[in-house]
């Protein structure tokens, strides 16, 4: 028999006909993993209900992070004064001193976060895969977290040796990554699929336009809908760069969203993450309006601001609808999406204040499309147009899947919201300390403050929190150990080369930064 839950007497952000959020007092009923029943008041349907006392809390539709490497937990710490080239060797290519073992406590421990913080979904872009093993345990991981996630299994670049020369092994696509793709493609990964297989590939740019055709039907094929890439341009790669966007329409692959044989209403959707360098009057903007809905792009604030990507785009008026946010490395920010959701706004409102200041000028009014509304649709409604779920997830509607937070506003952050200005507590002021109960698929996650680990399991017995500490330690500590032996140094230059990086306009610490 399902569970039936009833949150009563909270403040729900219900989504209005024309997309906009709406705080509303009213009781909402979950039977199983769906959203029953959201009225003013509902009788307790059944001596077996569970009750939930939402007075002084707000409730939101689960957030939705579209950009996320989960794995990277032991690196936590370690980019805060990173670049992005800075960052490739100790963080992204430490993946080739994993086995699949870390792999599964830092994935958890990703995961794990990402749920305390009030999200329900999120796209992982997996750049994990050594090997089949690795895959495997990674995807056992979020599935035992209780995350909705999609899983883009990814062909990433591995590492071959990192002495006596640093070397990037030039075989992007090894012989065993599509069979090991076909094989999870064919059951599915977790209940009611929530966790569903995914596509993440960097290697677009350098495959000529059949192979990467052909790539992405064996793909479609396989059933997966998601497919990512990082959508990096700019100075970093040379001035003149084509987006990826441009990269892979020349190549006739942006078709594909819309299904390999012409239009579908089984498309597969494709997620460009970051996109930081976009004009929004270019080019792309068309691809864009031509695409929609299947064409979108993921802001990642805290790493494109910190590490050098320039800033994010996605509260941008002409490119807002086609926008969404992620958290991206863990390893470097929080992963809370109203973080990331305030810090989009703080830099959308200081970037146009920008431009006019340039002018001799200045805003008497914060001005359209720069409010907590458009910030809080990026992270909810957004995230679900972007994975093609908008009539399942990322608000709340009867009939919709019980994704749900629930946000405490007793605590010293929160108090003082209420009465119709929940949506700027959610914004401006909540973070996880405040998500008191999170339920995904209509099942308790985090509750009453503490995550639920009901599904970790280690050999036969459950897991509590304080084991995974102990993984997790145990993890972080060995791959610190064999870190101290690298030259980090040595390998940062070969990726820059491996990665075509425009070094030649490169400003290192004692440049000049006037000229
Ligand atoms: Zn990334």
């Amino acid at each position: 028999m399902s569970s039936t839950i009833l949150l009563k007497n909270g403040t729900a952000l219900v989504h209005d006909a024309n997309g906009k959020p709406i705080a509303t007092r009213c009781d909402i009923l979950i039977t199983g993993a769906t959203i029953t029943d959201i009225r003013d008041s509902i009788e307790v349907p059944s001596v077996s209900t569970e009750v939930i006392d939402c007075e002084s809390c707000i409730i939101s539709a689960g957030f939705i992070d579209t950009h996320h490497h989960l794995w990277q937990t032991a690196l936590k710490g370690l980019h805060a004064d990173h670049t992005l080239l800075e960052y490739f060797a100790p963080g992204n290519f430490t993946s080739s001193l994993y086995d699949p073992n870390d792999v599964y406590w830092g994935q958890l421990a990703g995961a794990l976060e990402a749920i305390d913080a009030g999200t329900t979904t999120v796209v992982d872009h997996s750049h994990i895969n050594y090997s089949p093993e690795h895959s495997r345990a990674a995807i056992k991981a979020t599935v035992d977290s209780g995350l909705r996630c999609f899983y883009c299994y990814c062909a990433t670049p591995r590492v071959k040796a990192w002495s006596p020369i640093f070397e990037i092994d030039q075989d992007f696509l090894p012989e065993w990554v599509i069979p090991t793709l076909l094989e999870l493609a064919s059951a599915p990964l977790a209940p009611q699929n929530r966790v569903a297989l995914g596509f993440a590939f960097d290697g677009f740019p350098y495959l000529p336009p059949a192979a990467i055709r052909s790539l992405l039907q064996t793909v479609y094929d396989a059933g997966v809908r998601i497919v990512t890439a990082h959508a990096n341009a700019g100075p970093t790669w040379g001035q003149n760069q084509q987006s990826l966007f441009e990269v892979l329409n020349d190549k006739g692959a942006l078709a594909l969203p819309h299904g390999p044989a012409g239009p579908t209403d089984d498309p597969m959707h494709f997620i460009g993450s970051h996109a930081s360098y976009l004009e929004a009057s270019s080019a792309v903007t068309t691809l864009f309006k031509d695409y929609y809905p299947t064409l979108n792009f993921s802001s990642t604030p805290t790493t494109e601001m910190t590490m050098s990507l320039t800033h994010p785009r996605a509260m941008e008026p002409e490119l807002q609808p086609h926008g969404s946010i992620g958290v991206d490395c863990h390893s470097a920010c929080s992963a809370s999406i109203p973080g990331q959701m305030r810090l989009m706004l703080a830099q959308a409102r200081s970037a146009r204040d920008a431009k006019l200041a340039a002018k001799g000028r200045w805003p008497s009014e914060v001005g359209k499309g720069l409010g907590v509304e458009e910030a809080y649709n990026l992270g909810t409604v957004s995230g679900a147009r972007t994975v093609g779920m908008e009539k399942q997830i990322g608000s709340l509607f009867v009939g919709g899947k019980a994704d749900v937070v629930v946000i405490s506003c007793d605590g010293p952050g929160m108090l003082g919201i209420g009465d119709g200005d929940e949506l700027a507590g959610v914004v401006a002021h909540s973070g996880p300390a405040d998500v008191a109960h999170v339920i995904i698929d209509g099942i308790f996650r985090k509750r009453s403050g503490h995550l639920v680990l009901d599904d970790v399991q280690t050999n036969g017995q459950k897991t509590t929190w304080e084991d995974v500490v102990k993984k997790v330690k145990a993890s972080r500590m060995k791959i610190r150990k064999e870190v101290e032996h690298l030259d980090m140094h040595a390998a940062t230059s070969q990726i820059a080369t491996a990665f075509h990086l425009n070094m030649g306009a490169a400003v290192g610490s004692d440049g000049d930064l006037n000229h």
